[in-house]
Order: structure tokens, then C-alpha cells, then sequence
């Protein structure tokens, strides 16, 4: 009785149900493969439309096709605390712990665009944070150093970009007010932290012909985009690009 039973059960739902539930599922997912694999594909699809190459509010928009195409490749919401990432792909600037914070998409696609990448670069980044920009960066440039100075949250970005196989980035926990000499010079670096003044170590590191992307002026006061461009002969150029809101760049080299 019981083992009659116990047949019942597991012939229920019938085979054939079993079977034509597998061919329906398979009938769906063949019909559009990239959303089955990433459901977040359709979000920055429409992230990158509507906030970052739309021009709306005053903004000129991103054009840069190769920032477009890594701003619609890297998966924000994997670099974001497990409960925001549902808002990872609006336009706006997250907490991601340590005081700290992922900065907003347009923000980071503008000042990638403005550091005029080719696929034969070496960028700096100081400023790791959640390593999204540094994500952004690898899938355009052929090696990127990040460093961040807050230990614990260098530590924990550092596993995460090896778990999602980002291997162009290597980061490492310091003072990036310093740069990172021992790979010197760079194509490019960018600052995703607000300086009170441009650190002349990064200056030297920069490559003649090199941009560099950084946001100065007083903590959480009015701080200005910078884009400093050494050229060939050396000869320094800055201009101010736009107003931002960045935390703070720390660390030794501020406190002169
Ligand atoms: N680029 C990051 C956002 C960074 S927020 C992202 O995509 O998520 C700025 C980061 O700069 C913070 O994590 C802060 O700890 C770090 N930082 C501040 N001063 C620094 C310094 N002197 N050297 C390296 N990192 C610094």
C-alpha cells in the first residue's frame, strides 16, 4: 500500500508534462538569449540611452562608442551592497560602506570618455572604491592599476574583480596620493576622490601626451572637474570641466 503510494507521488506530474514544460522553457529561451543569461542587460541598455548618451538637463551627452559599449557591458549591479541592487542602474551615486560611495554612471562614463582612450593604454586609477570604474576602464584599455586606501574595502573590491575574471586590473591597498611609480609612466589617470590641490607625484607619472581626469576643491563644497593634459614637451594644460561632488581624496600627501 505504502510503496503504491509512494509511486503515485513521484509519477505525478505525468512524464509527458515533465517533458513538454523542459521544450516549452527551451522554445523561450532560444528566443532571446541574451536575456535569459543577464536579466540586467535590458537595464543598461536603457541606462546608458536615457542618462548617459541622451542630452538632457543641460548635459551634451557621452559619444565615445568604446565608454558606451563598457557602460553597457559591466554588470553595476554586481559591484553594489546586495540590498541597492535594485537601483543600480539609475543615475546616481550609491553607499557602498566604509563612509565611501560608487559614483554615478554618467559621471563615471564622462570622465572615462575624457581621458581619450586607445586599447593600447595603461591607465592609473586612484580611488578603487567598488572597482566599477576600473571595470569600465579594463573593458576598454589593455591594463589598469587601481589603488585604494581604505584596507578592508580595497581587500574585498580587490576579490571581487578577480571573482567577475577582470585580470587586466591590478589593484593594491595605498596611498594613491603617491601614484604607483614602480609602473610609471601612464596614458592616462583618473581620480575618483576630491583633492584640495593636483598631487605633483601624478603629474610626473603622467606619460607626455597623457590625460588626466581629477575632481578639486573642499571636501562636500563646490568641486570642479579637471582634465590636465601633459604635452609632449612636458608643458602642462588644466581646464575645468564641470562641478562635481566627490568624497574626499585622504591620506598623507593632503596634509601638507
Ligand atoms: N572609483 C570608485 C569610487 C570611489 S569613491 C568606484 O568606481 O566605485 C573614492 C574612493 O577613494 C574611496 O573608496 C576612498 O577610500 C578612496 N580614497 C580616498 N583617498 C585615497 C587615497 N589617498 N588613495 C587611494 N584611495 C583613496
Amino acid at each position: 500500500m505504502l510503496s503504491a503510494n509512494s509511486r503515485a507521488v513521484t509519477d505525478f506530474p505525468p512524464r509527458w508534462t515533465v517533458f513538454a514544460v523542459l521544450l516549452a522553457s527551451l522554445a523561450c529561451c532560444a528566443a532571446d538569449p541574451a536575456e535569459s543569461q543577464d536579466p540586467y542587460q535590458a537595464r543598461r541598455e536603457r541606462m546608458v540611452e536615457k542618462d548617459i548618451a541622451g542630452s538632457s538637463w543641460g548635459r551634451t551627452g557621452v559619444k565615445d562608442e568604446a565608454v558606451l559599449r563598457a557602460m553597457r557591458t559591466v554588470p553595476r549591479h554586481k559591484f553594489v551592497p546586495q540590498n541597492l541592487v535594485r537601483a543600480a542602474y539609475a543615475d546616481g551615486p550609491l553607499p557602498i560602506g566604509h563612509g565611501q560611495t560608487i559614483s554615478q554612471p554618467y559621471i563615471v562614463a564622462t570622465m572615462t570618455e575624457l581621458l581619450k582612450l586607445d586599447p593600447e593604454d595603461v591607465v592609473l586609477e586612484i580611488g578603487t572604491g567598488s572597482g566599477y570604474q576600473a571595470a569600465v576602464l579594463a573593458e576598454i584599455v589593455k591594463k589598469v592599476f587601481t589603488i585604494e586606501i581604505v584596507k578592508t574595502l580595497g581587500e574585498q573590491t580587490q576579490k571581487r574583480l578577480e571573482k567577475l575574471g577582470y585580470d587586466k586590473v591590478e589593484a593594491k591597498v595605498g596611498d594613491g596620493y603617491f601614484g604607483w611609480p614602480e609602473h610609471a609612466p601612464y596614458d592616462a589617470i583618473i581620480v575618483t576622490a576630491a583633492a584640495s590641490h593636483i598631487p605633483p607625484p601624478l603629474i610626473e607619472q603622467l606619460k607626455p601626451g597623457g590625460r588626466m581626469v581629477i575632481p578639486v576643491g573642499a571636501p562636500l563644497q563646490l568641486q570642479h572637474l579637471m582634465l590636465i593634459e601633459k604635452r609632449d614637451d612636458g608643458t602642462v594644460v588644466k581646464r575645468a570641466i564641470m562641478a562635481v561632488r566627490f568624497v574626499p581624496l585622504t591620506g598623507g600627501g593632503t596634509k601638507q
